[in-house]
């Protein structure tokens, strides 16, 4: 199979799950609705909502009496949420029993994200990977999982392949653990080139391959995530809180993300404290120092990065690997 069929036969399994995630949530509802009727109500009601309004406004002339309307639909439409929610907890189903509930959170199951130009998403390129890999077509691509970790291209001279290996070993424990993990987070330090983001690759695709749920994204989009989240522009991709939530959170190149004012730093401390929190795990790759990290991000944030009750620092050292 070439890479465009692996492509569209994924597509077709991503819609197949869509459909599944679909069906999933109109069995919840029904059942919510045996339990608590009133819930099928406030949900009709909740339909016809924006319609009504809508019509309401198309014959009416005046500007304010329009914007009124829509304030008045969008205040009902949060007043039905609040109560249909109520009515769960009430009916001992838990409040966000009728949220829909995805396989992968950050893509919503449709393997794309961002905006157009929209890229695949990072569990569609960790399985299209693994595929590819089932087929035997991966020859000669660069391949990012502990299978392929070629300790040839690793320099002998000090101590370099020795101190891979130990690296290795101990993200593949990880992995294989994972989330029975001997620490809860990682922290993969060193100059570019050292193998960093390979490793943190590796760690992904066996987590995935192994059926848990884990996101990997560079500081970058991280950055976009947050940014849209501060300034509210969030209605397409609610990736910070996805963040937030992944049960496996693997951040590539920590500190080439932009630095910007109330929003880089702040957000960081919310995203790792949050995950600490909840004693959920995260895995940080960067070039930059500890002291670099303290620098840049300053205390609060450091010491999460650096706490080694629940994290170990693994730091490389070396020749770079991309120029031999
Ligand atoms: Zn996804």
């Amino acid at each position: 199979m070439t890479r465009a069929e692996h492509i569209q036969a994924l597509l077709e399994d991503y819609s197949r799950q869509r459909t599944e995630d679909e069906a999933d949530q109109e069995r919840r509802l029904a059942e919510a609705c045996q339990r608590a009727p009133r819930i099928a109500e406030l949900r009709q009601e909740s339909a016809s909502l924006a319609l009504n309004a809508m019509r309401s406004i198309l014959v009416e002339q005046s500007q304010e009496e329009r914007k009124a309307i829509a304030q008045r639909m969008k205040a009902r439409g949060q007043a039905i949420n609040a109560e249909i929610r109520a009515l769960l907890k009430a009916a001992g189903l838990g409040e966000d029993a009728l949220d829909m509930r995805y396989r992968c959170p950050v893509c919503k199951d449709t393997g794309y994200v961002g905006e157009a130009p929209a890229r695949f998403c990072d569990c569609f390129e960790a399985r299209l990977r693994l595929r590819q890999h089932e087929d035997g077509s991966m020859a000669g691509l660069d391949e990012q999982n502990f299978d392929h970790f070629d300790l040839g291209r690793i320099p002998e001279a000090d101590g370099q392949r020795v101190q891979m290996l130990g690296a290795r070993k101990l993200c593949e424990g990880y992995a294989n653990g994972f989330p029975n993990t001997e620490s809860r987070n990682l922290l993969l330090c060193g100059e570019g080139g050292l193998g960093k983001t390979f490793l943190l690759n590796c760690i992904f695709e066996r987590v995935t391959s192994r059926g848990q749920s884990a996101v990997r994204i560079t500081a970058f989009r991280m950055f976009e995530a947050m940014r849209q989240q501060h300034t509210g522009n969030d209605e397409h991709f609610d990736g910070f809180s996805a963040l937030i939530e992944v049960p496996l959170l693997l951040i590539d190149d920590l500190g080439t993300e932009p630095m910007m004012r109330n929003i880089t730093v702040e957000y960081l401390f919310t995203l790792l404290n949050e995950r600490n929190a909840a004693k959920r795990h995260t895995v940080v790759a960067t070039n930059l120092t500890p002291a670099q990290l303290r620098e840049r991000y300053g205390e609060r944030v450091a010491s999460r990065l650096l706490d080694k009750s629940s994290g170990r620092i693994v730091q490389l050292k070396g020749k770079d690997l991309r120029q031999r």
